[in-house]
């Protein structure tokens, strides 16, 4: 049997990407049973060893070992590690993106962007590491002080997902290191390369600042050695980053036994357009978050909820520049839509189409699958359609660029429309009334972790806080506040008087 021209393309490929990961300073894995394949031919780029339940018992124990020392060693020293991990990330900047790019199948530019977010969380951890403050609190006892101190908290378990596969590590990762944690890592089995590779990096960045490199640990492998993470009493706190579903198995389970949860799950995003929106504006906006990364965000735009008024000339605008959209290999110029991740993705999306035109959609344009890629690539134009009523696809998150159009006459009915499903990540208002704006963003408005005015859902900043409400799983990582997930506190009083008064003025004998 010939090599197809996809097997050519795979085999450059996989010799394209052991060159990185030697550049990168990542040893040649030995060849096991976990497949890294690349959503740009759907080939496989070489196998790696997964690790068994052992084996992550064992990393779980090297990690509860090294938080005994890791956690006196002062939080600026801490930020060492961090710091020279931020030099090599930027040394490394174009290798790594481009890894991204092969496993996730990401297109040059968003992926250097996702190095770049994992740049920007350092330098935010390294700030941090001097800043964990606690608040002191006027005591109502004479000669008294009263106070919280934030500690360590032990080993953090981060379980990613394969969309985000480096950022959302980095930011988990930067921060709970400078807040005294240690890491056991189980990244995507769909991303075991870009996971060894940074691996690879922190390790090599705690040497170099004289750390102990066991504060951070990778396994590899699915569900069944995450599922450690889940269940050992060790790990402190889960940070989960996944679908709905995960979520919904993994939350339960780490409750049963008192751990932490930190949970960053599924979104189902909306945008409303208002009459007085500047059009231009939104369609930028709207084409950028709901078809970039081929709507494999969980901030992309899935639902835009617009005025009937401006529903025909906005989605000229949108549909217009989706015709121009050019989707292929992510590795070429110009190309602004790389491939699904898998077969499964496509079925999804097919599925959920066939669905929305059953329940009387119309579609508008894309969600053809584009040929000339192979059998096992799936490149898809994405898709607009036009929706009756949210119906219960719509309320779903399928994770492919479906992006569902309903109308509006009445503020508060977008608002209710818009609040009408049950994840709760990222949402946004297009509008030039400040009344509209700022009721969008009030109590009675968006009811999202994120909410935003004259911008898209997707591409947030790290210095705030990134999570959303209800099914989305309450959790909050980056920046902000989020560090204090990875800490526990302690409130402190301190008599430093010769009497024993009693809080609430008590008098005991
Ligand atoms: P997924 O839920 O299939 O897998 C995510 C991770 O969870 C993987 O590492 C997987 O191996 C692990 N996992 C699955 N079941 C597990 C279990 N029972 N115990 C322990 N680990 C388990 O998600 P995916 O397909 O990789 O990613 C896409 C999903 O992630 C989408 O729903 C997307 O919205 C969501 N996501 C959310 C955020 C966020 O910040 N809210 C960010 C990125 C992705």
């Amino acid at each position: 049997m010939t090599d197809t021209l996809d097997d050519h393309l795979t085999k450059d490929l996989a010799a394209r990407a052991a060159e990185l990961l030697h550049t990168l300073g990542a040893p040649t894995p030995v060849a096991g049973e976990l497949p890294a394949r690349t959503p740009i031919t759907g080939g496989t780029l070489m196998t790696l060893p997964a690790d068994s339940r052992d084996d992550a018992d064992a990393a779980i124990g090297r990690a509860a070992a090294a938080f005994r020392g890791w956690r006196t060693v002062p939080a600026p020293v801490r930020a060492g590690v961090v710091r020279r991990l931020a030099e090599l990330l930027t040394a490394h900047k174009a290798e790594l993106g481009e890894l991204v790019t092969l496993e996730a199948g990401k297109i040059g530019a968003e992926a250097v962007g996702e190095v770049q977010e994992m740049i920007d969380i350092c330098e935010f951890a390294i700030g941090l590491s001097r800043q964990l403050y606690g608040k002191t609190m006027p005591s109502e006892r004479p000669g008294h002080r009263l106070m919280e101190t934030w500690h360590p908290l032990g080993v953090v378990g981060v379980i990613s997902a394969f969309n985000f596969p480096v950022a959302v590590w980095a930011w988990n990762t930067a921060l709970a290191l400078v807040c005294g944690d240690t890491v056991v890592w189980k990244p995507s089995d769909t991303t075991p390369l870009t996971a060894l590779a940074c691996h690879t990096l922190l390790r090599r960045a705690a040497a170099d600042v004289g750390a102990d490199p066991e504060v951070h640990q990778l396994i590899q492998g699915g569900a069944e050695v995450g599922s450690r993470l889940v269940e050992d009493e060790r790990v402190a706190l889960v940070s989960a980053t996944g679908s709905v579903r995960m979520g919904r198995t993994v939350a339960p389970r780490v409750a049963a036994r008192f751990g932490r949860c930190l949970l960053e799950l599924g979104g189902n995003n909306g945008a409303i357009v208002t009459p007085t929106a500047d059009l231009e504006l939104a369609a930028r906006g709207i084409v950028f978050a709901a078809a970039g990364t081929a709507g494999q965000r969980c901030t992309t735009l899935r639902r835009l909820i617009v005025h009937a008024d401006v529903v025909g000339p906005l989605l000229d605008r949108v549909a217009g520049a989706y015709r121009q959209l050019r989707v292929g290999n992510p590795l070429d110029d110009g190309v602004l839509v790389g491939p699904l991740v898998n077969g499964r993705a496509y079925e999804g999306m097919r599925a959920a189409i066939d669905r929305a035109l059953a329940d009387g959609g119309e579609l508008v344009c894309g969600g053809e699958r584009v040929d000339g890629f192979g059998d096992d690539a799936f490149y898809v134009r994405p898709a607009i359609v036009r929706m009756p009523a949210q119906t219960a696809v719509v309320r779903e998150e399928t994770f492919a660029p479906i992006l569902y159009v309903l109308t509006y006459r009445d503020f508060d009915a977008a608002i209710d429309l818009h609040n009408g499903v049950p994840q709760g990540l990222s949402s946004a208002v297009f509008t030039a009334d400040q009344r509209e704006a700022e009721r969008f963003l009030a109590a009675d408005g968006s009811d999202c972790g994120i909410a935003n005015v004259n911008i898209g859902t997707s591409g947030a900043e790290i210095g705030g806080a990134f999570g959303g409400e209800k099914q989305t799983g309450g959790g909050r990582e980056s920046g902000s506040d989020s560090w204090q997930a990875y800490m526990r506190r302690a409130t402190n009083t301190v008599n430093y008087s010769d009497r024993l008064p009693l809080a609430q003025g008590i008098q005991f004998g």
